[in-house]
């Protein structure tokens, strides 16, 4: 009997002593712990009522229990659905019903607010509780070893539902392979083995940290330093015993905040990686000249898993997000789907063995996105270099159309924070009567400076077609972003679209 995922991932791992989890407090817990404590959640899951292919989703801080439980589920061929802690218990309790959910598992503290909407339709269950509603007491005694339950390639393994800044949540169907094929290829791209420390401080309720880091540390037999949460202090602590590091830009620019980020430092590590957001050009340039390395930037989606990366070795080009991995095809297109010729502005599409089967109960959603020969329109723009290098300008939904011109966000963006006293900034489209839409700047300006709008506009004007300039320039503290550093560009427009009503 085969299962593709726990094959692959757990198996190999059963009665090895090797560490798996590195805590915070400095306890350890080994592979083998580890593949032993999934199968006592498996048995855990089959006790609360679940057979295979029945959804199980998980509000749970970040834990290594948070993680033996999806091992568990794998195991017993039970789909899961990891949420984000931020959800309210009303989001959550979309999810429970769009994805038909039996059993919720949650941190207890989350329990009453999620009782009234998990209601008489799903069960509620609890870890580190004791009772009739604790999930821990049902993992408590059993055998370390489970039945596997067979899953081939094609199998659900996962609903992840997107982080829905354009609109509601869809729940993106992975299968076995979508995430082991993804797995494989990152593994080798960039060259994980047991000899690796990774550095985890990403949430496990998204691709990111939950995939790609840990499916590499499982896939490479590599140790991990499984910290909560990204805190400054503890990740600085942290880093002499790590071999690489995965991170958002903002994990990049908080450690670039302190003094303490030196060569000394960091200078024995092997790799670090970024993704889920737009690196600055800056920033990876601000972090060689001072550690030495050069982040490798990659880019992938809840959909599509990792669909491009710079090289391990070769050139890993500063705004960029480099080729394709092995085995995933990359193009850029027109609206139709033609490939464009390189060096024009289209929409990425992907197609390969990492991308997803659909949406949960979306069939005309997946009709929309999926192309029938299973090219994937990702919605991301982006360029294609004649070298295949691709450079992403922003989301299809960000494009501002202004007086009929099209206006990337990223190009103003760029040309903004080039300048001095500027730290960053957002631009978006607003609704204009004459213009349909304007170009608006939301600019983060260094702190304990005066904004000086005036400097900014001759600045822009020097380099900037007109249309591109900002009819609007806004000031603000900080840019609003969710928890994988993204800004979140539909709070932005939502807080300016009333600027030019007549
Ligand atoms: P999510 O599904 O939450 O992982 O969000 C995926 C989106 O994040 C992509 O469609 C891109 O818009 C964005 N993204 C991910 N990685 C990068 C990157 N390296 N550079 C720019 N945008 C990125």
């Amino acid at each position: 009997m085969t299962n593709h995922l726990h094959d692959a991932l757990l198996a190999p791992h059963r009665g090895s002593g090797r560490t798996f989890l590195i805590l915070a407090d400095g306890s350890r817990i080994s592979f083998g712990g580890f593949h032993d404590l999934a199968a006592r959640y498996a048995h855990a899951l089959r006790a609360a009522g679940l057979a295979p292919g029945d959804r199980v989703a998980l509000q749970l801080e970040k834990s290594p229990h948070m993680l033996a439980v999806i091992a568990g589920a794998i195991r017993a061929g039970v789909v899961f659905l990891p949420l984000n802690t931020a959800y309210t218990p009303a989001e959550v309790g979309y999810f429970l019903s769009d994805a038909g959910a039996k059993i919720l598992v949650c941190d207890p503290a989350f329990a009453p607010g999620l009782a009234p909407v998990a209601g008489a339709q799903v069960r509620l269950l609890t870890m580190d509780s004791e009772g009739a509603g604790s999930f821990a007491d049902l993992a408590e005694g059993q055998p370390a070893e489970f039945p596997t339950h067979p899953r081939g390639p094609s199998d659900l393994a996962a609903l992840l539902y997107t982080s829905g800044t354009t609109g509601r949540s869809k729940g993106a169907m992975l299968s076995h392979d979508n995430l082991l094929s993804n797995a494989v290829a990152l593994t080798g791209a960039w060259r994980f083995t047991d000899a690796d420390v990774l550095l985890h401080a990403l949430p496990i309720f998204h691709t990111h940290g939950l995939f790609v880091a840990t499916n590499i540390a499982l896939l490479s037999g590599c140790a991990m330093i499984f910290l909560p949460k990204f805190d400054l202090a503890t990740v600085l602590r942290h880093l002499p015993g790590a071999t690489a590091m995965m991170g958002v830009p903002t994990f990049y620019t908080r450690l670039l905040s302190d003094p303490r980020l030196d060569r000394g430092l960091v200078g024995h590590m092997r790799l670090f990686v970024s993704g889920s957001a737009p690196l600055l050009a800056e920033t990876h340039r601000e972090w060689q000249a001072r550690t030495g390395h050069m982040i490798l930037e990659r880019y992938g989606m809840t959909e599509t898993n990792m669909n491009t990366s710079n090289p391990y070795e070769g050139e890993r080009r500063a705004g960029t997000v480099g080729l394709p991995l092995p085995g995933v095809e990359v193009r850029v297109c027109g609206p139709g789907g033609q490939e464009l010729p390189r060096g024009e502005v289209g929409v990425i599409e992907v197609r390969g063995p990492n991308v997803f089967q659909g949406y949960w109960q979306m069939p005309d959603k997946t009709r929309e996105e999926l192309r029938p020969d299973g090219f994937f329109i990702t919605g991301d723009l982006a360029v294609m270099g004649p070298d295949g290098y691709v450079t992403i300008v922003g989301r299809a939904k960000d494009l501002v159309i202004s007086g009929g011109f099209n206006v990337y966000p990223k190009e103003v963006e760029e040309a903004l924070d080039a300048l001095p006293g500027v730290v960053e900034s957002a631009v978006i489209g607003v609704p204009h009567p004459d213009f349909g839409e304007a170009v608006v700047a939301v600019v983060v300006p260094v702190a304990g400076t005066g904004p000086d709008e005036a400097a900014l506009r001759a600045a822009l004007a020097e380099g900037l077609a007109r249309f591109k300039q900002p009819k609007h320039i806004a000031f603000l503290p900080e840019l609003p972003r969710n928890t994988m550093g993204k800004v979140q560009k539909n709070v932005l427009r939502e807080r300016f679209k009333g600027l030019f009503a007549r």
